[in-house]
């Protein structure tokens, strides 16, 4: 009997994930699900576009010919509402029921709102897909005072769009720096002038009690927790995610701010899988669960789970260093690995735009930020996933030019 297996989510992990089953499961029956109207594209560049930089074309990845070619049935439009894990079926918002032998969960988050008064107002954007793209550059294009919240990852594209596109915009921080997690305010002072350079002011020890709005409901700014009112006609929200679990409530599938998988991808739910941001997985290098918010990441979970959906045995394992760059300023930016996480670290600044952290657990490298320049990335991201016992020689990779060969032999080496 022809095998048929069933993903919800067009992302770059559901999309990966099928483009895997189809090499692996010839014959197999694939469906692909999603609520988007479009098939998948570049997240990653969405922001180029919100700038006003790009065209809509190149951010398109695959259109209806891909799926076409590789026989998998894409549904667009199509909400996934519930799902009967012992009868093996699905059901849509439509009341549609699809049966599978294999499902695979991919449907990552939603932007998160301010629990504050008129977060919901017009003019309060919220950035995941490409729609919410269009609809921030359409407004930032107009705009001429701003507002960003959100000292994160997600934040400063926000805030990188407001420079781009010319909007007067301050970026209202909690505490004294941006990412204050994995950058100390010495690391962070570099990606503080290279924002005023764009003409976008951090404000520090803030954040947004309340929005104000207008008669018509639109915003017109927000007053800060010291009381202080910010003009902003345009105002960002990237304070994390909810991920698109809601769905999967009483299947017995287990969750835990997302779907807890082993580093085979499996839930502890037979035949069903997760992939990509939503996954609290067993990282098989930290040695406990975690997560992963960025595309290279999504993109090999999906092929992880669809190997192991077809052998139907824990056959690929999901070991991966994963990394996430920044390219707004003359100087490049990667954080790479759980750079927020560990028990120690240690870091160093160069000159004015170079900058460096590398963070430890148990004496290992778990991750870091690399800040003006990043060649010693592949270096610590073999040690990381070498898991390499570094205690004592900590600072060996602050050397400007990271030489590992001054490091002692590996244990099996001595
Ligand atoms: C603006 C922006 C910039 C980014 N920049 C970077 C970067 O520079 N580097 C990097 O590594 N990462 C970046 N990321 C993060 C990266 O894009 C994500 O980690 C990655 O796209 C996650 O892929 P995914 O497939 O897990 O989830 P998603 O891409 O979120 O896909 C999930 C899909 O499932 C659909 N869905 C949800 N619920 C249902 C349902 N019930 N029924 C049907 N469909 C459903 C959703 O609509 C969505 O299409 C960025 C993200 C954004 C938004």
């Amino acid at each position: 009997m022809t095998e048929s297996y069933v993903i919800i989510g067009d992302g770059i992990a559901g999309s990966s994930a099928a483009e895997t089953l189809r090499e692996e499961a010839p014959d197999a029956d694939i469906t692909v699900i999603t609520d988007e109207g479009e098939a998948l594209y570049n997240r990653i560049l969405i922001k180029e576009f919100a700038k006003g930089k790009m065209p809509e074309a190149p951010i398109s990845i695959h259109d209806g010919s891909w799926y076409e070619e590789r026989d998998i049935e894409l549904e667009l439009n199509t909400h996934v509402t519930t799902i009967d894990v012992d009868g093996h079926e699905i059901k849509t918002h439509s009341g549609d029921v699809i049966e599978y032998d294999k499902l695979l969960v991919a449907t990552g988050g939603t932007p998160t709102q301010l629990p504050v008064d008129n977060s919901d107002a017009e003019g309060v954007h919220h950035f995941w897909t490409f729609q919410d793209a269009r609809g921030i550059e359409e407004h930032a294009s107009e705009a001429d005072t701003g507002l960003v919240v959100g000292a994160g990852l997600l934040g400063i594209d926000l805030a990188a769009i407001c420079g781009a596109q010319d909007v007067d915009a301050k970026y209202l921080m909690r505490g004294d720096c941006w990412w204050r997690y994995a950058l100390s305010e010495e690391g962070a002072e570099i990606i503080h002038d290279g924002l005023r350079e764009k003409g976008v002011e951090p404000v520090f020890q803030s954040g947004v009690d309340h929005f104000t709005v207008d008669d018509d409901g639109a915003v017109t700014g927000a007053v800060d927790p010291n009381g202080v009112e910010y003009d902003g006609d345009f105002v960002g929200v990237a304070i994390g995610l909810n991920f698109n679990t809601e769905f999967l409530r009483g299947t017995g599938i287990e969750l835990d701010d997302g779907i807890v998988v082993d580093e085979y991808m499996q839930t502890n739910v037979e035949d069903v899988y997760a992939a990509g941001d939503l996954t609290q997985f067993h990282d098989v290098l930290l040695g406990e669960q975690a997560q992963n918010g960025s595309w290279g990441s999504a993109k090999e979970q999906g092929q992880i789970a669809a190997k192991n959906m077809v052998a139907d045995a824990e056959e690929a394992v999901f070991e991966w260093v994963s990394s996430y760059s920044i390219t707004h300023f003359d100087f490049p930016f990667l954080s790479f690995g759980h750079p927020t996480q560990g028990d120690d670290y240690v870091e160093q600044k160069y000159s004015d735009t170079e900058w460096r952290r590398v963070v430890f657990k148990d004496g290992k490298v778990i991750g870091g930020v690399l800040i003006g320049d990043l060649a010693p990335q592949t270096k610590l991201k073999k040690l990381a996933r070498e898991q390499r016992d570094l205690t004592g020689q900590k600072e060996v990779l602050l050397d400007e030019e990271l030489d590992l060969d001054r490091l002692d032999a590996p244990e099996a080496e001595q």
